[in-house]
Formats: structure tokens, sequence, C-alpha cells
């Protein structure tokens, strides 16, 4: 079933969200990396390939929308109980930030998690979306539980992951991934924002902070859709004055960048729905887990061996690469108990001894194949 077409009580009882084809979450583990930044100009240029979109804000701690974006008109109405989403250039927008309190300003301090949810989904639900190819929404930072409930009330198709190329940011998108992969969401993209220092005079680029997590992103997890974004004034420049870089200057080198990953989610999303060339991987008593490759061709892998070559977190440590898990400490007899597909890329398994943060990209399964006993 495709993905947006799971049934979702939320989607059922909301009017305002019944002709949104897909959600998709922009998230990010810290605030400040520029998540809202990658989220306004993702929107704008999934517009300006001729998509219909939304943007919806709900990080109702630091709403930035109403800065990074200034609609000439912001009086909020409603129509049919349904309030009017605000426009800037085409493009819908909700922010907790729009919204006029008594105090005049956000109160969103004060909020405990279960509020923040309330909110968030009051004003996603009660906001007259239309019909909309892709509602982009800017998540809360963090991967606790105000964003995991979100999560589960939100029926995301698919989520693009931020991050800042310090030490710990393999640590950090490794959180966002696994959050989105216990809610079955995969990860189809992932940002390094202000990865590098292009010099204006010369172009050298320099890598403040080292090499960026492509590579392992493609190792460990499949994920291909890697983007990297400088550090560049113009971009924060044109946020603070309220018309995102991506309208101000729509051929900027990063606008461009902004292009490539609109068009890889295009693509990632397209292919969820179809689902047409992934494997499909199934558990058989007496045969092991069972890999079905799009040409027919089946392949069986012993669970055991499987188990034994999780990459997560807590069976290989990020930083050194080292094994933490103790491969005798695996059963022989341990089974999967689900097995789900995580986007185009990988496989995700729950383990009967009650792990469940493994998943296995397409080409490990495939180098399984002569490992099994
Ligand atoms: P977050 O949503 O993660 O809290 P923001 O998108 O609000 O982060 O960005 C935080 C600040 O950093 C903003 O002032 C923004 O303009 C600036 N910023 C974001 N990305 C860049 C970048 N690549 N280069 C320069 N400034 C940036």
């Amino acid at each position: 079933m495709p993905p947006h077409k799971r049934p979702n009580p939320l989607i059922d009882k909301a009017p305002g969200l019944q002709q949104v084809r897909h959600l998709l979450a922009v998230s990010s583990c810290k605030g400040g990396v520029g998540k809202s930044t990658v989220a306004v100009n993702l929107a704008g240029a999934l517009q300006q390939q001729g998509c219909r979109v939304g943007l919806f804000d709900a990080d109702v701690y630091g709403p930035s929308l109403p800065t990074i974006v200034r609609p000439e008109k912001t009086d909020l109405f409603s129509r049919s109980e349904l309030i009017v989403p605000l426009e800037y250039e085409g493009l819908k927008l909700m922010s907790f930030g729009f919204v006029p309190t008594a105090q005049g300003g956000s109160g969103a301090a004060i909020m405990r998690g279960p509020m923040v949810t309330q909110v968030i989904n009051q004003l996603l639900t009660g906001t007259d979306w239309g019909a909309l190819d892709y509602l982009v929404i800017d998540m809360p930072p963090g991967t606790g539980d105000v964003q995991l409930t979100l999560t589960q009330l939100i029926p995301l198709t698919a989520a693009i992951i931020v991050t800042t190329p310090q030490e710990l940011s393999f640590v950090d998108v490794v959180k966002g991934i696994q959050m989105f992969q216990k809610l079955k969401v995969p990860t189809i993209a992932v940002v390094e924002n202000m990865a590098y220092y292009e010099c204006p005079q010369c172009g050298e680029r320099d890598y403040l902070f080292g090499p960026g997590v492509r590579q392992r992103l493609v190792k460990q997890f499949g994920i291909q859709n890697a983007f990297e974004i400088p550090l560049w004034k113009a971009l924060s420049q044109t946020g603070d004055e309220g018309r995102p870089l991506i309208f101000a200057d729509p051929v900027h080198a990063i606008s461009q960048t902004f292009g490539n990953l609109a068009q890889a989610a295009r693509r990632e999303i397209e292919e969820l729905q179809c689902n047409r060339d992934a494997p499909a991987a199934r558990f058989v008593i007496g045969r092991g887990v069972v890999v079905t490759w799009p040409d027919g061709r089946e392949q069986d892998i012993d669970p055991a061996t499987l188990r034994r070559r999780c990459q997560c977190a807590r069976c290989v440590d990020e930083q050194t690469g080292q094994p933490l898990l103790d491969p005798a400490a695996v059963a022989d007899d341990i089974y999967p108990t689900d097995l789900h597909p995580m986007g185009n890329y990988a496989v995700a398994v729950h383990w009967s001894d009650g792990h469940d943060a493994s998943i296995y990209p397409y080409d490990l399964l495939a180098s399984l194949a002569n490992d099994s006993p």
C-alpha cells in the first residue's frame, strides 16, 4: 500500500488535509542547524518545479517561518470552520507564529509536551490546505517524545534530515533515521548544512569540520541522496529579510542544490508509490530471511548471520566502527518478528531478542548470500 494511503484517523477526520498527496517532514536533531532554511527553500524549489506546495511550521517553540517568509497579507481568517492559510508566491503557509495571542508573544515556551502536540495537531488539521502535491512539515528539532508523537500522528510519506558536519553529526543523523524508522517513515535524503566555506574570490572550498557523512550513509543505510549546502551569507541574509534565496535568486548555485534536493525527493516518493524495482524480504520457517530481487531471483539468509551484521549504534560504535555486539550473544535460533522496507534502499528488521534498530541496505543483503551457512 502506498505510504500516503496508510489508513490514518488524522487524515480521515481532517477535511483540510483530504487533498494533500504527500506530507514530507524536514527534521533535525538539534536547533539552529538550518532546518527551517532548508524546509522553506525546498518548498520553494518543489513549487518552481510545478508542484502545488504548502509549508507547515510545526516548530512551536521557535516558529521561524514568520521571519524567513513575509507574506503580504498576514491576517488569518477562517472559512467553513477551517483556517485559510497565508500565501507567499503561491506557497501556502501556516505557523504558530502567525497566530496572534492575547500576550502578543508565542506563549509556546510554557507548554508541556502533550499540549505542544495538541496545538500542532489542531493547527495542521484545522487549516484548509486545499489540493497540494506536497505539504512540507518543518518539524520541531530533536528526537524526543514530542517528535515521536508527531510522527505517529502525522501520516508522513517520507523524511529529510538536516544536520551540520561536526564530529557528532553522524550520531544525530542515525538518531533521526531510527526515530522515523520506528514508525516506518523512510528517510529519503540528508542535507549537510554549513558543510564548507567557499572563498568568494578563488572559489576554493574549506571543509571546516572535515569530511561529511555521505560515505557512511550509503554504507550503513543505503541512502544515496546526501546534499551539501555551504556556509553562505546570502542564505542567512535573504532569510532575515523574509525573502528566501530560492525566490530572491532562483539561479544561485545554492538554489540549484535545493532544486536537486526537490528532484531527489520527488523521485524517491514516486518510487515509493510504485515500488516496482524494490526487493522484498520475508521470513520463511526452514529457509530464514528470503529476499526476492526485482528479477525474481530468491536469496536465503540465515537470520543469526543477519542479526550479527546489524550496524546500528548499539551494535557498532559510531565513532570507531568497532563492533559492540558479541556474536556469541546472538542465539542461533533467532528470528525476525517484523520485516519492512525502509524506503527504496533498505529493509528494517525487528528481532525476537527484542532488538528493533536494525536497518540493512540492499547491497549488504546481497553480499550476505555467500556468508550464510
Ligand atoms: P533551525 O530551523 O535548524 O533552527 P534556521 O533555519 O532557523 O535553523 O537557521 C538558523 C540561522 O542560521 C538563521 O539565521 C539562518 O539564516 C542561518 N543559516 C542557516 N543555514 C545557513 C547557511 N548555510 N549559511 C549561513 N547562514 C545559515
